[in-house]
């Protein structure tokens, strides 16, 4: 199953394709998302083993909170090229080759600017190197780190510049002027609004009470997959369910025995307080016992870049 997206003006009959009542994408409220995630870090860095890592997490997201409140962004008008994304099946936010408004550099140096003075040690050079790098360096970077190229820019950076990226990149998704339609072909691994990787999916409480959807590490829009499928393959043949010693956990990882890859689900109504990118960073001895058991990781964690 795919989601494809349509211009809300150009619906004709493709809404007939949509009959079941799921919504097949919940594009980013504005605003609240990254206080109620730097929030749920803090409480989950309170006696954790991972205590300083979390708590520096914490200072990054409620640094994006900041920003996205002092600086914003508004959608292009690009009505034909949104219409000829919807006809190709293209994201229309696809993070590659969408051209960044210079605005997401102003977010950055921002970003840095308060890390620096607020945090110590490594970070905080980090910090303040990045609000010193020329916009051409920074632009490169970006692209490359949305290429998937994530060595290139190494894992002390990439944190850094991914969390301006994903307030500029969910201000202008949460203004999308779209509709959603399931459709029963292809894949639903990689996020139809930007093209990015899941964190992790969440079975959600509320108006989708018991409807799994993924989310996204970029845009922070949510899409849904029926439960029990791979979020990598789609396969239903051989999945599992792991915890590390709570069989009431609410983080659990989601292997898959054709593909190898694995997810960590999140369900609410075990822990309402959960957040997708907050809850996996904390439950990375998880991730250590699965890839013990041979999977591999098939999403992306904004915090944490491999290497
Ligand atoms: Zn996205
Ligand atoms: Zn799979």
């Amino acid at each position: 199953m795919s989601i494809r997206i349509v211009p809300a003006d150009s619906l004709g009959d493709t809404r007939q394709a949509s009959s079941l009542d799921i919504a097949p994408l919940l594009l980013p409220a504005s605003g609240g998302l990254y206080r109620q995630r730097a929030a749920r870090l803090g409480a989950l860095a309170v006696g954790h083993p991972m205590e300083a890592f979390l708590r520096f997490a914490a200072a990054l997201v409620t640094a994006q909170a900041d920003v996205a409140t002092r600086h914003t962004v508004a959608l292009p008008a690009r009505d034909d090229y949104f219409r000829q994304c919807a006809e190709h099946g293209l994201p229309p936010l696809g993070a590659q080759a969408w051209p960044r408004d210079p605005v997401w550099q102003h977010m950055l140096r921002d970003l840095c600017d308060q890390l620096g003075q607020s945090m110590q040690g490594p970070a905080a050079i980090v910090a303040h190197l990045l609000a010193e790098e020329p916009a051409e360096m920074l632009e490169r970077q970006a692209q490359q780190l949305l290429n998937g190229e994530w060595a290139a820019v190494g894992a002390d950076r990439a944190p850094f510049i991914w969390a301006a990226l994903s307030v500029y990149f969910s201000q202008l998704a949460s203004q999308l002027h779209i509709h959603a339609v399931a459709e029963p072909d292809s894949a639903r691994h990689l996020c139809p609004v930007c093209g990015s990787s899941p964190v992790a999916s969440v079975v959600r409480q509320g108006a989708e009470s018991g409807l799994r959807y993924l989310h996204c590490s970029l845009c922070e829009s949510d899409w849904h997959l029926v439960r029990s499928t791979c979020s990598n393959c789609e396969s239903s043949k051989d999945l599992g369910y792991w915890t590390l010693d709570d069989k009431e956990a609410a983080v659990r990882a989601e292997t898959c025995g054709d593909c190898h890859g694995y997810l960590k689900i999140i369900y609410l109504d075990k822990d309402r307080e959960a957040d997708p990118v907050a809850d996996d960073l904390a439950s990375l001895p998880l991730d250590a016992r699965i890839e013990e058991e041979g999977f591999f990781r098939s999403g992306l964690n904004p915090l944490l870049f491999p290497g």
